[in-house]
């Protein structure tokens, strides 16, 4: 899941993504972390499920 740190309606929130430091949880460990703005625009551009997209850690994404 990602998400931002603040309170925002539906309809702000895609500006809002690309405005703002976008967090995700890590399906491994469940660390938090800052998504970059590359990962992000691949994400949209693979057409995956936003929402219901986790992005792993460094620690997890390049262990194994
Ligand atoms: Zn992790």
């Amino acid at each position: 899941m990602l998400y931002i740190k603040k309170s925002t309606d539906d309809v702000e929130m895609k500006m809002d993504l690309y405005e703002d430091e976008i967090f995700s949880s890590c399906p491994i460990c469940g660390k938090e972390h800052e998504v970059q703005p590359d990962e992000l625009a691949h994400i949209i551009q693979s057409g995956d499920d936003f929402s219901g997209t986790s992005i792993f850690c460094n620690g997890c994404l390049y262990h194994d």
